[in-house]
């Protein structure tokens, strides 16, 4: 469908800035579908369904089944699009490592995505929109007319992370991200992106159709351009 541009790809990779400069530039809505498992998943810590392994997986699934979960879809400025949880504003506790570790925890349960995906679609069918996450081209929006795959570097992923999370800590120290705090945020997301594409259901993958677009190295102004003209195309 031509109103339909998927964005998948791992942590860090860049492609919620993309997703929204895309987003504005086509006069589209943004969907960050990562925002709806990030939520889910604070939910499930804040319930005490995450703290030990195994996770009981249909408690998660009936907690996630009876929850309000709403995400802004204006890709207005750069900041994150804004989350709420049962009416509360979760934009800013949905940010951290923590919950960023426990949505991909819970993103492998079956009945998690098969909710979500629910609400996904929904948003798609109500009009033109740029979504991003994991499986969008290959199993929300098979139809959609453009699929991106974003990636880049772990290394660099780890630091544009680590620089996103001490902007959002007021007095966290060096802007750039400390070498520790790089190491320790290179860490984490290796550990996601093993669990993301090892996952039975939904991994991340690249469709077959989908253009990667390696974002090592290059600021946002080329790769919306490439990006564009993949549109025009
Ligand atoms: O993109 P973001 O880092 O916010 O996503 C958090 C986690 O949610 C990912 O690591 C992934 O496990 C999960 N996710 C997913 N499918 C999506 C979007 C996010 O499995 N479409």
């Amino acid at each position: 469908r031509r109103e339909w541009i998927a964005v998948d790809g791992p942590a860090g990779a860049g492609k919620s800035t993309l997703a929204r400069a895309l987003a504005r530039a086509l006069g589209f809505r943004y969907v960050d579908t990562g925002a709806m498992y990030r939520a889910a998943a604070l939910a499930a810590l804040r319930a005490g369904l995450l703290a030990h392994e195994p996770i009981d997986a249909d408690a998660v699934v009936r907690l996630v089944k009876r929850l309000d979960i709403r995400i802004g879809t204006e890709p207005e400025g750069d900041r994150p699009a804004p989350v709420y949880l049962d009416g509360e504003d979760v934009s800013e506790a949905v940010r951290s490592l923590e919950v960023g570790q426990a949505a991909s925890a819970i993103a492998r349960l079956a009945g998690v995505r098969r909710i979500l995906a629910g609400l996904q679609r929904r948003l798609a069918e109500a009009g033109p929109c740029v979504m991003e996450g994991r499986d969008i081209g290959t199993v929300i929006l098979p139809e959609a007319c453009v699929k991106l795959y974003v990636t880049a570097s772990l290394e660099e992923r780890a630091r544009r992370r680590a620089r996103e999370l001490a902007a959002d800590v007021p007095g966290a120290g060096d802007p750039g991200g400390s070498e520790a705090g790089v190491e320790a945020v290179m860490r984490e997301l290796a550990r996601r992106d093993r669990q993301d594409s090892s996952r039975e259901t939904a991994p991340l993958m690249v469709a077959p159709d989908a253009v990667t677009l390696d974002t090592t190295g290059q600021d946002l102004a080329s790769v919306l351009q490439r990006a564009l003209a993949i549109c025009r195309e």
